[in-house]
């Protein structure tokens, strides 16, 4: 491949070649390789990087660093993997990836960029049942079972509950539980686990009537029992 870019050496405009090289960098005090691309010049015979070979460089090292140090074992994709039962099809076809991939990733290929990301995500049980709402559709009915079965999954549906708790609430009632963290300087899903502690269980009490107080289901429940105290949070 050829070009024309100013040359420094020569004080003018070139033809210069594209060529790649193998260097080591230094990052984060570990060496690594990476093909390096340079511009020479084919007068003098003079190479440098062009503006956009600096980034593409700098990229490449970056990910050669990330390829060697960042990547997940294949050991660690197997039992991420085992987590939420899912074979290598079923797993790849509900991260996006294509029908081999996981089982590439798993024999000792390296994952790129996109995909380390999404492996890394998919290790949060919330996030792995995002995409596996999203991308059911794609894998059998047997697949789909074991993996409602698995730990992982249920897992993340165990969590939901605080989701599921929010919509329950009235919006006086998020208001109230929002102040009272701020109060204490915590986020809404610490100060919902304090009212779960023991030393405030009673609190989570009132704060679980006072959900079931805003359901019709719950109000059916309620009206064999005496009428739920309103909900009252103490910081
Ligand atoms: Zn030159």
């Amino acid at each position: 491949m050829s070009n024309r870019l100013p040359c420094s050496r020569c004080g003018v405009t070139r033809d210069i070649e594209i060529i790649e090289r193998v260097e080591q960098v230094t990052i984060k005090g570990r060496e690594v390789s990476y093909k390096a691309h340079y511009s020479r010049c084919l007068t003098c015979g003079d190479e440098f990087e062009a503006p956009g070979q600096l980034d593409t460089n700098l990229d490449a090292a970056r990910e050669a660093y990330a390829r060697l140090y960042e990547a997940p074992s294949p050991e660690a994709l197997v039992s991420l993997r085992a987590c939420y039962n899912a074979s290598q099809k079923a797993f790849g076809a509900i991260l996006g990836f294509g029908e081999l991939t996981m089982n590439g990733y798993e024999s000792g290929g390296t994952p790129d960029s996109t995909n380390r990301l999404l492996l890394k995500l998919a290790a949060d049980p919330c996030t792995f049942k995002a995409m596996y709402d999203i991308n059911s559709g794609k894998i059998g009915m047997t697949q789909r079972r074991r993996i409602e079965e698995s730990p992982g999954y249920k897992a993340a549906s165990s969590w939901e509950g605080l989701e599921a708790l929010s919509r329950e609430l009235t919006e006086l009632q998020r208001v109230k539980v929002e102040e009272c963290a701020t109060r204490a300087g915590r986020t809404v899903p610490e100060q919902v686990a304090r009212y779960v502690g023991d030393s405030s269980f009673r609190d989570y009490s009132r704060l679980m009537e006072g959900i079931s107080w805003s359901t019709g289901v719950a109000q059916v429940i309620d009206m064999k029992s005496e009428a739920p105290a309103p909900l009252s949070v103490a910081s």
